[in-house]
This record gives C-alpha cells, sequence and structure tokens, in this order.
C-alpha cells in the first residue's frame, strides 16, 4: 500500500510499451520519458515475459494489437485473466474503429489511434488510466483483508446494508464461521502455517459466495462473517460443508465452528443478524471438532435468563432473597409415623421473576462457582434455624442441607462447616449433610477422602439421589455413609411398575447389608407409603406427609408433634 502511495506522487512509475515497429516504440517512449521510466517490447511473448518480470511495479501497458508470435488481442486476454496481472491497466494502439470496441471489450482501459494525436492528448490518456487503476487499487486494498481478498468487517457491513436496501429486505442467513484454538495452530505451527490455513479458508469462502451470490469478509484474526441470500436447503448441506472444510484443513486436526442465523422473517437488520450468529457459534467454543449450530431464538431467551440470574445472584445474597425452605423427614418404622428432620431446600424471591425453585439455578451456579456462597448461606440459614427451634422448643430437631458435588473440591469445607455449627451452638452431627451419588461416582477417591475427613468431624452424611448414579456394591460396602436415600424416580412409580417396586426392595437390602438406613423422598400416596413400610423403609419424605414450606409453616408440624408427644429425633 504505502508503496502503491508513493508510486501515486510519480516517483517509480514504469511504463512498458509493446509494439513490433521501431519508429512507433520510439516515438512513443520520446513522448512519455520524462514522466515515467519507459521499458520496450517488440513482440507479445517477449511482453508477456516483462510484464511478469515487472508485475509488482509496473504501472501500465501500451500494447499494439497488431505484432508477429503473440498479438495484441491475446496477450491482452491472457493479461485479464491472470488474477496477478490483472490489476496492471493497458492501452491499446490501434488505427481501426471495430478493434476500438473490441478491446475495451476485453478489459483495456482506453485507447490510442495511429497516427498519434498530439504529445498531450496522449500524456493525458496514459495519466489518466494510471490513475484510474491506481484508485482501484487503493479502494480495493482498503476494503479488503490482504491476506485471504475477502472485505474487511467495516465494508462488508456497509456493503451488505446496501444489499438489503437495494433488494427490498430479501431474507438473507448469516453465518460466523471462526478457527477453534487459533493461537495455538500459529505457536505450534508457525505464523506462516497459519497464514496458510486463514488463505485456505479465504478460498472456500470465496467460492461459497460465488456460488450463492452472497458477501464476506474476514471480520477477526480467526473469524470470517458470511452473508447469503437464504436458501432452506443450505441447511441439509451443512455437513458436507464442514466435511469439506475438514479436508481442506488437512489432518492436523485444525477445526472450525460456524454460528448459524436462518431467516425467519424475526430480524431483519444485519448487524443482528450476525449478533444472533455469533451466539450460536460462542456456544460451540469449546468444540474440538469441526461443527455448526443453528441460532434458536428460544434458546437465546433462556440463556438471557440464565445471564441475568448469575448477575443478580450477589444482590440477591446481600437483600436476603433466597429463603431456606424445610420439608420433614418421617420416621415409619414404628405404628404412627414420627418426625425426625428436615431438609432444608433453597427458593429464590426474584423481585422480577417472582418465586425460582432451584432446579432452574443450582446447576447454573455450580458451572460458575456460585454455588460455594449460595450453599454456605444455606447451610448458615438452616443452622441459625435448628437453633431458635432448640430455643424456643428445647428439641434439637436435626435438618439435613444439600452439599453441591462443586464443595467437595473446596479444602476449606470442613472448615466452613465446622465454623457453622459452632457459631449456633450446634454438634455437627445436628446438620446432616446431603450428598448426591453421582459426585461419588464423578471423583470417588476425592469425595472419600472429603466424606471421611467430615465424618471424622462428627457429621453425618446421606447419599442423596441413590440409584441414579453408578456406584458398584463393591464401591458402596467401602464408603463413609450414614444413610441412604433414594432416588424419586423409582417411589414415583412404585405402585405401577414392578421392576420399579423390585429395584426399591433390592435397594433397601443393600442399605440393609451396609447397615444405614434407608430414606424415601417423593412419596405422594398413602399406597407408596404403605408399600415402602412393608419393605422395611426406615424414613419417608415427600408432599404425603408435606412440601417443603416456610420455617413458620414447619412449626406448624413440630408443635404437632409435641402435642401428640411422639417425636422422635435422629
Ligand atoms: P433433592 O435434593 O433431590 O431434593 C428433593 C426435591 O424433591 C426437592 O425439589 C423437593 O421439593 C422435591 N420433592 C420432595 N417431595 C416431593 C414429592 O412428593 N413429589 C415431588 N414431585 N417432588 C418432591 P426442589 O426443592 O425443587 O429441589 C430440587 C433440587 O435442587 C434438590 O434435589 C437439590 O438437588 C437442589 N437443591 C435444593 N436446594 C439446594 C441447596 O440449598 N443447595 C444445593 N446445592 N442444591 C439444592
Ligand atoms: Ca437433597
Ligand atoms: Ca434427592
Amino acid at each position: 500500500m504505502q508503496e502503491l502511495l508513493e508510486r501515486k506522487k510519480g516517483l517509480h512509475r514504469k511504463v512498458l510499451i509493446v509494439d513490433d515497429e521501431f519508429i512507433e516504440r520510439e516515438m512513443l517512449g520520446a513522448m512519455l520519458s520524462d514522466l515515467y521510466e519507459v521499458i520496450y517490447a517488440e513482440d507479445g511473448e517477449l511482453a508477456l515475459d516483462m510484464i511478469r518480470k515487472n508485475k509488482l511495479t509496473l504501472s501500465l501497458v501500451i500494447l499494439d494489437l497488431h505484432m508477429p508470435k503473440l498479438d495484441g488481442y491475446s496477450l491482452l486476454q491472457l493479461i485479464r485473466s491472470d488474477s496477478e496481472l490483472r490489476r496492471i491497466p493497458i492501452i491499446v494502439l490501434t488505427s481501426e474503429k471495430e478493434a476500438e470496441v473490441k478491446s475495451l471489450q476485453l478489459g483495456a482501459s482506453d485507447f490510442i489511434t495511429k497516427p498519434y494525436d498530439a504529445p498531450d492528448v496522449i500524456r493525458a490518456r496514459v495519466s489518466r488510466s494510471i490513475e484510474l487503476a491506481e484508485d482501484s487499487i487503493i479502494i480495493h486494498e482498503t476494503e479488503r483483508d490482504s491476506l485471504t481478498g475477502l472485505f474487511n468487517k467495516e465494508f462488508f457491513l456497509e456493503y451488505g446494508k446496501r444489499l438489503d436496501n437495494q433488494n427490498d429486505n430479501m431474507p438473507m442467513d448469516a453465518i460466523v464461521l471462526d478457527i477453534n484454538r487459533f493461537h495455538i495452530v500459529n505457536e505450534l505451527y508457525g505464523r506462516e502455517y497459519g497464514d496458510m490455513i486463514l488463505k485456505r479458508i479465504g478460498d472456500f469462502i470465496h467460492e461459497l459466495v460465488r456460488q450463492t451470490g452472497g458477501l464476506a469478509c474476514r471480520s477477526g484474526s480467526n473469524s470470517f462473517g458470511i452473508y447469503l441470500p437464504h436458501i432452506a436447503e443450505l441447511k441439509d448441506e451443512l455437513s458436507k460443508y464442514t466435511e469439506k472444510i475438514d479436508h481442506i484443513m488437512g489432518d492436523r486436526k485444525i477445526s472450525v465452528r460456524m454460528g448459524i442465523y436462518f431467516d425467519d422473517g424475526n430480524v431483519s437488520d444485519m448487524e443482528q443478524r450476525f449478533d444472533c450468529a455469533r451466539l450460536a457459534c460462542r456456544k460451540l467454543r469449546n468444540s474440538y471438532s469441526t461443527c455448526y449450530d443453528i441460532y434458536n431464538a428460544e434458546l437465546h431467551s433462556r440463556e438471557l435468563h440464565s445471564e441475568r440470574l448469575i448477575n443478580d445472584m450477589d444482590k440477591a445474597l446481600d437483600e436476603r432473597q433466597f429463603k431456606v425452605y424445610f420439608q420433614p423427614k418421617y420416621n415409619i418404622k414404628g405404628d404412627k409415623p414420627k418426625l425426625t428432620s428436615a431438609e432444608a431446600l433453597v427458593r429464590w424471591v426474584h423481585p422480577e421473576f417472582g418465586m425460582i425453585s432451584p432446579g432452574e439455578f443450582i446447576s447454573l451456579f455450580e458451572n460458575n462457582g456460585l454455588i460455594h456462597k449460595l450453599d454456605r448461606y444455606v447451610w448458615s440459614e438452616a443452622a441459625a434455624q435448628i437453633k431458635r427451634w432448640k430455643d424456643k422448643y428445647g428439641l434439637f430437631i436435626p435438618v439435613s442441607v444439600n452439599v453441591s458435588r462443586v464443595d467437595i473440591f473446596d479444602p476449606l469445607l470442613g472448615d466452613t462447616l465446622c465454623e457453622i455449627t459452632a457459631t449456633n451452638g450446634l454438634a455437627p452431627e445436628n446438620l446432616l449433610l446431603e450428598i448426591t451419588e453421582s459426585a461419588y461416582t464423578d471423583d470417588s477417591q476425592q469425595i472419600v477422602d472429603t466424606v471421611s475427613l467430615l465424618r471424622d468431624r462428627g457429621f453425618k452424611i446421606e447419599m442423596d439421589d441413590f440409584g441414579c448414579g453408578y456406584s458398584s456394591l463393591n464401591m458402596l460396602t467401602s464408603l463413609p455413609i450414614d444413610a441412604l436415600k433414594l432416588d424419586m424416580k423409582f417411589i414415583r412409580t412404585i405402585t405401577s411398575n414392578k421392576k420399579d417396586y423390585e429395584l426399591v426392595r433390592i435397594m433397601t437390602e443393600i442399605a440393609r447389608l451396609i447397615e444405614v438406613p434407608v430414606i424415601a423422598e417423593g412419596v405422594e400416596t398413602k399406597e407408596q407409603m404403605e408399600l415402602l413400610k412393608a419393605i422395611d423403609c426406615d424414613v419417608i419424605q415427600g408432599y404425603y406427609f408435606s412440601k417443603p414450606v416456610p420455617a413458620e409453616d414447619f412449626e406448624k408440624l413440630i408443635e404437632e408433634h409435641i402435642k401428640e408427644d411422639n417425636h422422635a429425633y435422629c
């Protein structure tokens, strides 16, 4: 570019005069040599050779049409079809009217008629052709990425919007294509290899837009934008494209991801279409193979909702929007069920969305570490409640809290729990800890170590959702646990599905074998309760007795039992 700008200022411009007649060559040369560096060729073949050698510095070719060996028309065609030479403007020398039209059609930028006009006219034509060509190159270079030849982002958006306006907002699809872990490609194989990959992708995209009549750009170092008239079949063709890209990339395990917005008429602005495609692309960020995802409005609004919850979490903790509910657990071993403990279950009373159940935010918070804060809050609330009930009723009602699988990896877990119980004047055994079975199978050694330490400090552990994970019998016998809590899904069908009934029975036997009590949760009906009682289940939790309720409501259950004087707590 710099070189071009300097040439534009009049420096280093080189003009090639191609004519088999010595006199003609000399005459023209004399008219131009004070302004340009003039070089000469006396036939087409020699000229082609010189053009190739001087392709970077040549500003213009003045070409006679009638020459031996390679004539002017053929040379003109050759230059125009060669992508490296195409930029060089050509003025043809002719004495016939038809030849003027034909050579202009073949891509000549101007013509000079023989016999020659006044030198001033010729000099003006030469200078104008060079200037026009240089201007168009400058425009081309400012609009395009030099490596791939695709538009740069600004011009892409500009032309895309123009296309939309001119075509009365015809449906357009937007694709965002990113190369996965491109910085690693550069680091591992070097910049040159990285550039080669970018060029290959660029060529693929050029080909795609040539076929579909769209536009494309390189929008970032490893990122491309493609804007195409909507084609319904594109959806079916996508896997072919990913295969093709894999092929282009060679076998070095370099892959791309594509986020696609298919025009469904809901978004009419080009930039918004690309926002949608970018969102779809972002979701594939950690993929290792070439793949694509299609933007889905519903999914997007769900993601926005999740993001909103994550953003609101800290404030919600400060403002105590999280409420701990308590669901009673009843011991059913005797004649009458006895209130034995409770499970603390969190709810979020969001100022805008109302009551949100933990199913909506727990796994979200587990994915980004926020769960530590929330669980700590719930554990403290539960411990404080146990203390309040002790003060009010003179009883320690044990409450179980959920310990997320993420908490297991916190080296300070034991200290935190001890601090919470101590602050509230409780013994560790007053706060039961529920850990889901699948956490045991995630990283069994880590969990066995953590749970053993917690038990050494006096905490009691209930294995939650038992039957859902894949703990082997062998593993179960060596696990440090104090109760098995059967997964709800078996209870739901225990009265209608013989197989589930058998499973529950076997799980109860396993509990006997490892000498821990069995808790069944999700018990909703009398029938379920009686069946569980018949197979010797110890404790029951479920809507049959009560839904999870706020502490004040739970107190009614405590008072009922105190009145009947049949409370039993672990
Ligand atoms: P979970 O620990 O398995 O809790 C039992 C879930 O079953 C609770 O749902 C409870 O309300 C529900 N449930 C109890 N009895 C019945 C019944 O008879 N029928 C039906 N259909 N459902 C019943 P909830 O409160 O929506 O909690 C869902 C999950 O969220 C919990 O499953 C637990 O994994 C998690 N969770 C709740 N609170 C916390 C918390 O403070 N910390 C962590 N880490 N996770 C929590
Ligand atoms: Ca639980
Ligand atoms: Ca459970």
